[in-house]
């Protein structure tokens, strides 16, 4: 569904991405872990098409995202969907915030209602649709953030670290949520995160990202008990 081949980015003279390469199947939950500063959000950045790589080629579904031209890359795009790690809440309405995802869309009024209060179910915000947005909490503005991204039905949903700021039990809703659109939508999702449980929790295959590549992909098993080398080991907690 998702390849990734010999991307790179640089900022300046600061090279980023130094060769990622990465295949995501359809319907998958891919996690990638790693330390600080290693490149995670650029290249959830880099296939949301907010970042031009310096080189390499991102491919979904056969269709490259960068060798083409914009016409193109436009179409794609649309399948892509990402939450960020602080999403932005405007002011106004849940509503009008959910609706905002639908904007491009060519969509009815009456359909646009159906698609928001829908997604709201989905979310656990059935019923918030005339609540004034930014006075939620900050776990129900998440899950807003959540709905404006799933209100599109994606066929991929990329989520820079979507629990780092929420507690316990927000996280266990927002875990719920992806759980919920993999399974009703066989949704792709590829999810940064610092949080090692959550990883083994949720991935179906775990990324090490080091050194600007992805140094080991697999299973959490694979990944927790047989670590492909010393610095993977360090990081998921081997003593050395
Ligand atoms: P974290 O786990 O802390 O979120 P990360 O793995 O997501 O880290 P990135 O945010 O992708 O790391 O950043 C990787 C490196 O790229 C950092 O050194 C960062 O300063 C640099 N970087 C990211 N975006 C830019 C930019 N727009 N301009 C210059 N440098 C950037
Ligand atoms: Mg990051």
């Amino acid at each position: 569904m998702i390849t990734v081949d010999n991307l790179k980015k640089d900022f300046g003279s600061t090279q980023v991405l130094r060769g990622v390469n990465l295949n995501v199947s359809e319907g998958e939950i891919f996690v990638i872990i790693g330390p600080s500063g290693q490149g995670k959000s650029t290249l959830l950045r880099t296939i949301d098409t907010l970042e031009i790589p310096t080189s390499g080629d991102i491919k979904i579904r056969d269709e490259s995202l960068y060798s083409n031209g914009d016409s193109r890359h436009h179409d794609i795009r649309k399948k892509i969907g990402m939450v960020f790690q602080n999403p932005a809440i405007f002011q106004g309405t849940v509503f009008e915030n959910v609706a905002y995802g639908l904007r491009f869309r060519k969509i009815s009024s009456r359909d646009m209602h159906e698609r928001v209060s829908q997604t709201l179910r989905e979310v656990g915000l059935e019923g918030y649709e005339k609540r004034v947005a930014r006075s939620l909490s900050g776990g129900e503005k998440q899950r807003v953030a959540f709905a404006r991204t799933m209100v599109t039905r994606p066929e991929i949903i990329l989520l820079d670290e979507p629990t780092s700021n929420v507690d316990p039990i927000t996280t266990e809703k927002i875990e719920e949520i992806i759980h919920y659109t993999r399974d009703t939508y066989n949704t792709t999702i590829i999810m940064n995160t610092h949080d090692m449980l959550q990883g083994q929790r949720m991935g179906d295959r775990i990324g090490v990202m080091m050194n600007g590549r992805i140094m080991q992909a697999g299973t959490p098993k694979e990944i927790f008990t047989l670590p492909a080398n010393g610095d993977i080991a360090r990081f998921v907690g081997f003593e050395n």
